[in-house]
C-alpha cells in the first residue's frame, strides 16, 4: 500500500540462500518485479538468458556503462554485474515494487542514488554452514569457494549499513521474516504521505 513502489535491495554471500528466498517471495508478492541483472560472467549449467541474467561480453557492458544505462554496477570475481536503470525506475514510477539481488558495492551505490530503498542482508549463521552450502551446490571449484568464504568474512563489516539482517538458519523462517519486512515497510508512515493525507481528509466533518 506504499504511495510509491519499494525498491528492495537484497545482498548476502553466495550460498546465503538469497535466490531461494527471493523465489519464494514471487508466490507471495506477485506484484514485485525482479530486476534481471546484466553480467559478463558465463552462464552456469541450467541458467537461462533473460531469466537468471542477461549475459553479455565486456565490450558491450562497457559501452552501456558509458551511456549511464546502469542504476549500479560492480566488478565481482573479475566479471561485471549491473542493474539496467530504466526498467527499475519505470516500475517504481508505476507504484510497483522492484527487488534487486546485488552485492554490497552495488547496494551502497543504490542507497546513494535512491536513499529510500529498503536494504536487507541475508547471511548463514556461521562460516561452517556457508561452506557446507557452497560445497553442496557443486557449482564452484575449491579455490572459488575459498575465495567466497574469505570475501564474506571481509564483507560482514558492511552488514550494519543495511536496514535489516536475516540470519538464514531455517529457510521457512527466513522467508517469513523477509515477507514481514516488506509488509511492514509498505505501511511505514514516512513512505505514505499521500495515504496519511487521504485519511485526514476522510475524517473531516
Ligand atoms: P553470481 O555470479 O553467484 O550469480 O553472483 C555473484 C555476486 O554478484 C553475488 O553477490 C550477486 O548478488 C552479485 N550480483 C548479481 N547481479 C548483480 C548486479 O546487477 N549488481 C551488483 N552490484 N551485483 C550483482
Amino acid at each position: 500500500m506504499a504511495d510509491s513502489g519499494l525498491l528492495i535491495v537484497v545482498s548476502g554471500p553466495s550460498g546465503a540462500g538469497k535466490g531461494t528466498i527471493c523465489d519464494a517471495l514471487r508466490a507471495r508478492f506477485p506484484q514485485v518485479h525482479y530486476s534481471i541483472s546484466m553480467t559478463t560472467r558465463p552462464p552456469r549449467p541450467g541458467e537461462k538468458e533473460g531469466v537468471n541474467y542477461y549475459f553479455t561480453d565486456t565490450a558491450h557492458f562497457e559501452a552501456l556503462l558509458a551511456q549511464d544505462a546502469f542504476l549500479e554496477y560492480a566488478k565481482v570475481y573479475d566479471h561485471y554485474y549491473g542493474t539496467p536503470k530504466q526498467y527499475v525506475y519505470d516500475a517504481l514510477a508505476r507504484g510497483e515494487h522492484v527487488l534487486l539481488e546485488i552485492d554490497i558495492q552495488g547496494a551502497m551505490q543504490v542507497r546513494k542514488h535512491y536513499p529510500q530503498c529498503l536494504c536487507v542482508y541475508i547471511v548463514p549463521p556461521n562460516r561452517q554452514v556457508l561452506a557446507a552450502r557452497l560445497h553442496g551446490r557443486h557449482t564452484d571449484s575449491e579455490e572459488v569457494i575459498a575465495g567466497r568464504l574469505q570475501k564474506t568474512q571481509a564483507e560482514l563489516a558492511w552488514m550494519k549499513e543495511y536496514d535489516y539482517v536475516i540470519v538464514n538458519d531455517r529457510l521457512a523462517a527466513a522467508i517469513e521474516q523477509m515477507e514481514a519486512i516488506i509488509r511492514a515497510e509498505a505501511c511505514r508512515c514516512a513512505r505514505n504521505g499521500n495515504t496519511l493525507s487521504r485519511i485526514c481528509a476522510a475524517y473531516q466533518e
